[in-house]
């Protein structure tokens, strides 16, 4: 089997820096996504690719746990880098794998950065996101084109480095002749459906004319955030890989580790972007996961409970709640904060402001309004919508009620 890669990062429209990083090391296909203030996110995608490419020779193909491993292992030093200094705390990233040789393929990911497989003109998405929004597709509560514009669509629910440990998602994937995989961050599928994507993929001649398409098209759908493209063409025979396998590294964003610029069999090429400029909505969802684990370990001796126990509670808790503009939502965990941590985290925004309720219960609301259930919760939200109307009937002027 040879694989002929194409690849292309670039910092988008709208941020200052590019925090993507992507790793060529055959039969190794890496990209990350970091996430933190300043330098973090970069240092954090950094440390993933790094961590990857020194242990690449410990992986097996007889042994697919070990590719888990690679990440496993990537998560424990941005977890030990981000205790030891302030500046990196909470700092994070995205981490998806593949391994493609004449052996196995294998896909291990963590977060929402995907792998897409082209197949005889179709595309399918091989990873499963690890984000709000994922979850609510997987429940069947939105589709697919909702959850590109939700407001939550850029939470994400499992990252390298935010805790001592990580689950991974591993799985075999079959590589036939003619397949061409394609591995990206956010910044690409948040700004195009899938039918851009499998159009753009499917017709550029090589890997690395369907990677820089890909980044343009994203960037002229508004560019929004880091986009990073790595196209992977399945052909025939043996031998070293024909020209077209060159990986280029952007002038603009020299890469920092280990480069080298072609990406021959057995070479490698690390490439990430520089520091600052990330999402601010997205650092603080990871920050307040972050602080959710702190306060959770805290809650473990308030409690002398266990903290799976802790953790199992806050996950299994639902309220209805206001954030301090107003917006109501519902969110999981408890109304509670400890030493000004807070217990909480939207799992659900409404179409209802706490000034679209009458004055009398406003209160509730504020205070966090306890519900059993999710669909508990939906039943409340539906019971206040009915209030709102009433009280939306009672003010409104009198032309307005025949
Ligand atoms: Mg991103």
């Amino acid at each position: 089997m040879n694989i002929k890669v194409g690849a292309s990062s670039d910092v988008g429209r709208v941020r200052d820096a590019n925090q993507d990083a992507y790793l060529i090391d055959a039969p190794l296909y890496v990209i990350a996504d970091g996430m933190g203030g300043h330098a973090a996110g970069d240092v954090a995608a950094v440390t993933a690719v790094k961590v990857i490419s020194d242990e690449a020779g410990r992986v097996s193909a007889q042994e697919p746990d070990s590719l888990a491993a690679l990440l496993k292992d990537a998560n424990a030093a941005i977890w030990e880098r981000a205790q030891s200094e302030r500046a990196f705390q909470g700092m994070g990233t995205t981490c998806t794998l593949v391994y493609a040789s004449d052996a196995a393929g294998y896909i291990a990911h963590v977060g929402d950065s995907r792998a897409y497989r082209l197949r005889g003109g179709g595309l399918e998405q091989l990873t499963e996101d690890h984000t709000l929004v994922g979850r609510m597709i997987k429940e069947g509560r939105i589709g697919a084109g909702e959850a590109r514009t939700h407001p939550q669509r850029n939470v994400i629910t499992r990252a390298l480095g935010i805790d001592s440990s990580v689950e991974v998602d591993l799985r075999e994937i079959d590589l036939e002749e003619g397949d061409r995989l394609m591995l990206c961050s956010d910044g690409l599928s948040s700004m195009l459906d899938e039918s851009a994507i499998e159009k753009g993929l499917a017709e550029a001649p090589d890997p690395q004319a369907a990677a820089d398409r890909l980044v343009e098209l994203a960037n002229d759908a508004g560019g929004e955030d880091n986009i990073t493209v790595v196209v992977l063409d399945v052909a025939g025979g043996d031998g070293p890989a024909p020209a077209g396998a060159v990986v280029p590294a952007r002038s603009d964003q020299e890469p920092r580790v280990d480069t080298q610029p072609d990406a021959q069999p057995g070479t490698k090429s690390i490439s990430a972007g520089s520091d600052d400029g990330r999402s601010e909505r997205r650092r603080r969802a990871i920050i307040r996961r972050r602080r959710l684990v702190v306060s959770l370990v805290v809650l473990v001796v308030v409690l002398g409970g266990g903290y799976a126990a802790a953790r199992w509670a806050l996950d299994n808790s639902f309220y209805i709640g206001a954030s301090d503009s107003g917006a109501i939502s519902i969110y999981r965990g408890i109304p509670e904060e400890i030493g000004g941590l807070t217990l909480a985290e939207v799992e659900r925004e409404t179409s209802l402001a706490l000034e679209d309720l009458p004055e009398s219960r406003r209160e509730d609301v504020i205070l966090g309004m306890k519900v059993e259930s999710l669909a508990d919760a939906d039943t409340t939200v539906s019971n206040l919508q009915d209030i709102a109307r009433a009280y939306r009937r009672e003010t409104a002027p009198t032309k307005d009620n025949p």
